[in-house]
């Protein structure tokens, strides 16, 4: 039973300032996409993996996204699937959008055009801000960022890597434990200024990264690699990375206008991960990590399992890891390890839209179990501006319930149901991220 609390609790809620822990946002407004429409930006991801699972064929979808069509022949190929997507939270998402930020109660064939013209009406400058600031009320959202070089201006610091009024900056280290191309090597070489002749330079390199990334401002170290390995990192020793790293200058010879491959196996990959976070134990860093459900259409679900971390939170007791997802679908084995670890901290980021009603479930698991102080409510997640707010709408809603249900049970008064949702959406990722 919710229907007592559950309003008053939402009324509060979005009234909370909020830290969004997690997006991939353009750096800046200026850099999205313009050449685009109302189906072509929402199915930019997540939605469209929907209609894929659901029996849209992959090259319609690509045909949808990349071909210059009128919306109105793209939605009669959507249509026959968007009855069985519309219930997902990424369809939900969507329909709150629709209706909230562009007046359309329902997507269909006698609204798409609307629907359409109206969004096509916000692809002017000041939407960013409006979205974020104006009607999510947040303060900072994490960006990640692929590189520390983008638009930086010695002159005007504050701008360097990405827009600061919107944005606090994280930096990716993928490329840094899994680079496979010549071109992730030169990039290293070009941000570091080392030149890569040998493992010690490799190393030498890493470390010249991370201080410089730090030098201009990024607040945490992302690492997605569980979309492409298992989490499970282990310690090998220096002279097994190396040989693997010395594999990589058997095809430096391949012209640049080949795909020039330099891969390196699994041990290196640990080996560097170990060198990172030895580095991010010394400096007290923050490391924000991918754990569970891959975005897309298949890959191995059990390499992501945060368990397999348990030997760095052990290892590495003076980093924070901020672990995303909420571990979804192993968000009980999340409860354990933010229960034991002083050091490990759950994030919500993506998952109000990956499943609303896990999403509700798991915080009333984790306020009987895990610390108020360690989950961070919101992180949108989304490559388009919109999605922030159809998340945000639906992650408000879910924790409102969560909540409400707590209050009904009789373990938390009202006031104290409103200072925890203040301390998720807003006082927690403040303290966990130092902001
Ligand atoms: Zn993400």
């Amino acid at each position: 039973m919710i229907d007592d609390n559950y309003p008053e609790l939402l009324d509060y809620i979005k009234t909370l300032k909020v830290i969004d822990t997690h997006e991939h946002l353009p750096c800046k407004e200026e850099q999205r996409i313009y050449e685009t429409d109302v189906i072509k930006e929402f199915l930019s991801h997540y939605l469209d993996r929907d209609f894929v699972s659901s029996g849209l064929q992959a090259k319609k979808l690509r045909k949808i996204i990349n071909e210059k069509i009128p919306v109105n022949q793209k939605w009669s190929i959507l249509k026959p699937y968007w009855k069985n997507v519309k219930y997902t939270g990424y369809g939900r998402s969507v329909s709150i959008i629709a209706k909230e930020l562009y007046g359309i109660d329902n997507i269909s064939s006698d609204t798409i055009e609307q629907l359409n013209s109206r969004f096509l009406e916000t692809l002017r400058p000041g939407h960013f801000k409006k979205i974020l600031k104006d009607l999510c009320k947040i303060e900072t959202c994490l960006l990640c960022v692929e590189t520390i070089d983008i638009d930086y201006d010695p002159v005007e610091e504050r701008s360097a890597v990405c827009d600061r009024e919107l944005f606090s900056p994280v930096y990716m280290i993928t490329d840094l434990v899994y680079p496979y191309l010549w071109s992730h090597f030169e990039r290293i070489e070009e941000e570091s200024g080392v030149r890569i002749t040998s493992f010690s330079r490799y190393c030498e390199a890493v470390e010249a990264v991370i201080e410089k990334a730090y030098s201009y401002g990024v607040v945490a170290l992302k690492n997605y690699l569980a979309y492409h390995r298992t989490l499970k990192y282990r310690r090998v020793s220096r002279c097994a990375a190396e040989e693997q790293f010395n594999e990589i200058f058997k095809t430096k010879h391949i012209p640049d206008w080949h795909v020039r491959y330099a891969a390196s196996g699994k041990d290196f990959q640990d080996y560097i991960f170990h060198f990172i976070l030895d580095i991010a134990n010394k400096k007290n860093l923050i490391l924000q990590i991918h754990s569970g459900i891959q975005e897309g259409n298949g890959n191995i679900l059990s390499n992501t399992n945060p368990v397999l971390l348990s030997n760095l939170f052990l290892e590495y007791p003076d980093v924070t890891f901020d672990v995303f997802h909420m571990g979804y679908p192993y968000q009980n084995e999340m409860a354990v390890l933010a229960k034991n670890f002083p050091n490990v901290f759950i994030d919500m980021c993506w998952t109000h839209i990956v499943s609303p009603n896990a999403s509700i479930n798991a915080l009333l698991e984790w306020i009987d179990t895990v610390p108020v102080n360690k989950i961070s409510a919101f992180g949108g997640d989304y490559m388009f501006i919109d999605g922030v707010y159809g998340h945000l709408r639906l992650a408000q809603a879910n924790i409102s319930k969560s909540l409400a249900i707590k209050v009904n049970d009789g373990l938390l008064c009202m006031d104290e149901a409103k200072n925890i949702a203040k301390m998720l959406f807003y006082d927690n990722p403040k303290n966990i991220f130092r902001l």
